[in-house]
């Protein structure tokens, strides 16, 4: 029988890591990811692996965000000498990610350190250093996606492209047992339908057990083209008031996604005449990796390419790369657009530019990222009147825009779209990487609508895989819905959430200056069709 043990990323966002092993006792890892958000959480990186990192010889990298690599380097000062299989652009990635994440941790560890020292207690030591770090960079071993290699007698695997990130993988893995295989697929993070730079994600359609995420299992995102134009109308607003424009952002994708849009309204002539900021060293570097991989943009950033443009780029764009430069920004007066990480404003530079604009009435902060429980970016989204930055109470009178249709993740909607696809062989469903509520709704949807068998795992539980047949049984007295019918069903929680969203839509107070009267007229032909399919 296969074991899988959920060490990170169940019943949570952050600090994915699972392990997989088989009757023989060969070990795989899947991600090897930082626990973040508040201190309980990170508490957790320091804790006994579950595992002794020895025994592991192969991790399988999905993608080179934080709470998927960030603890690679305390793997291998841990003892792990095996091999890190990811997509070539996530080795290239995790050189900058894993050495700024190690700085962190030793700055992190400095501070701490001071301030046992006044209190007559013991110096700190960091998770791990940018020695470890550096160390773990030569077990990477990178390898493109869609081919098949064997990792062990008995496991083969295959990278997918997940479409969430630049390089981001979804893990298909084979486990021979007793001359049964068994395909385990890890969905990794899933990028939404018509993510920028990246193609959509690969549609896989077999598998005995299936382990997908949830960040957004319970929420759907805001359309893509309204997201821009908010993006746009953020940007007018702190001009018209002559303030800053602050943008927190992953050091990753999320920068390289802000600056591709900013480009494209410089493009259209939309794009207001102020200095646009990237102001992240660690952005800066990520930037040139995205513009050397062109081989894995989508469709549209090719054509953009193609017609002689770089995509990230624009001519009032500066990176500032020191810290005399990051500071000068909020010296000079008028606006200006800083893009700053990290995306939950919990460290970095963003944390400055917050406290010089957070309080200022006519600036815009755009939040435009997941926050998790506990930052400060979570606090802001929610209303909080003042916020904590560097000790100090900052109260927020900037103009908040939180704009949902930027994710870099799918959003329910195009989780069950992308779970429909296993319709016929019905894997057994393991919901993780999500906070309970957003797991818990996805796995009832997904139950309902495909009639799988869904479990949401505790952190730490322990899952027996047995090798199964691909297609289950149907349980005696049990009505399997057909396919018209289940399609239906689909449709109508389609329907329902729409109607939701539309309900919601019509108590705030701008959407009501754009009703007109012909969207009366729409919902009445809605209905008259809905009585014509069951009529009474
Ligand atoms: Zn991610």
């Amino acid at each position: 029988m296969i074991k899988v043990t959920c060490l990170g990323a169940a019943g949570s966002v952050t600090g994915s890591n699972y392990l997989v092993e088989n009757t023989q006792g060969k070990k795989v890892l899947v991600d090897c990811g930082l626990f973040q958000g508040g201190k309980q959480m990170e508490l957790r990186n320091w804790q006994d692996w579950g595992f002794d990192p020895k025994q592991i010889d192969t991790l399988f990298l999905t993608h080179a965000h934080i709470d998927h690599s960030g603890r690679i380097p305390k793997l291998v000062k841990d003892g792990f000498r095996g091999k890190i299989i990811t997509s070539p652009p996530t080795v290239e990635l995790c050189q900058i990610m894993l050495l700024d994440s190690a700085h962190i941790q030793e700055m992190d560890a400095e501070w701490q350190s001071r301030k046992n020292k006044r209190r007559g207690k013991k110096d700190m030591l960091p998770l791990y250093t940018t020695g470890d770090a550096a160390e773990s960079l030569q077990y990477f071993s990178p390898m493109e996606r869609d081919q098949i290699i064997t990792v062990e007698p008995g496991i083969r695997a295959r990278l997918r492209n997940a479409g969430h990130i630049l390089g981001s993988s979804i893990l298909e893995l084979w486990v021979e047992e007793s001359n049964e295989e068994t395909k385990i697929v890890f969905s990794g993070d899933l990028g939404k339908q018509d993510q920028l730079i990246v193609k959509d994600p690969y549609e896989i359609f077999a598998a005995n057990y299936l382990f997908i995420e949830s960040t957004y299992g319970n929420r759907q995102h805001r359309s893509f083209e309204d997201s821009k134009e908010e993006l746009l109308e953020a940007i007018q607003y702190a001009v018209s008031h002559g303030e800053k424009v602050i943008i927190p952002a992953f050091a990753l994708e999320r920068s390289q996604e802000i600056l591709y849009l900013l480009g494209e309204f410089y493009r259209k002539g939309t794009l207001p005449n102020i200095p646009v900021y990237l102001d992240s060293p660690l952005a800066i570097k990520a930037t040139q990796i995205f513009r050397k991989n062109k081989k894995y943009y989508d469709e549209q950033a090719r054509a953009i390419v193609d017609q002689g443009f770089d995509p990230f780029d624009m001519p009032n764009l500066h990176l500032t790369l020191t810290t005399e430069e990051s500071m000068a920004i909020n010296q000079r007066p008028g606006s200006a657009i800083i893009v700053s990480a990290n995306g939950m404003c919990t460290a970095g530079r963003i944390k400055h530019h917050l406290k010089h604009n957070l309080w200022r009435p006519g600036a815009s902060i755009i939040i435009a990222g997941f926050q998790a429980e506990g930052t400060t970016g979570r606090k802001i989204v929610d209303g909080e009147k003042s916020v904590k930055i560097f000790r100090e109470d900052v109260s927020v009178k900037a103009k908040v825009f939180t704009i949902g249709g930027f994710s870099a993740h799918a959003d329910q909607k195009d989780l069950l779209q992308w779970v429909s696809h296993f319709n016929e062989s019905r894997p057994r469903v393991f919901v993780v990487h999500g906070e309970p509520s957003a797991s818990e709704t996805l796995a009832r949807l997904i139950h309902e609508r495909f009639d799988m068998e869904v479990h949401v795992p505790r952190w730490k539980e322990i899952l027996m895989l047995e090798a199964r047949e691909v297609v289950r049984e149907v349980k005696p007295g049990m009505v399997k819905p057909s396919d018209i019918s289940r399609t239906m069903l689909n449709k109508i929680i389609d329907l329902e959430n729409e109607l939701g969203r539309l309900k919601k839509r019509l108590k705030e107070k701008e959407a009501e200056a754009k009703i007109i009267e012909g969207d009366v007229n729409r919902l009445n032909y809605i209905q008259e069709e809905l009585q014509g399919i069951l009529p009474e």
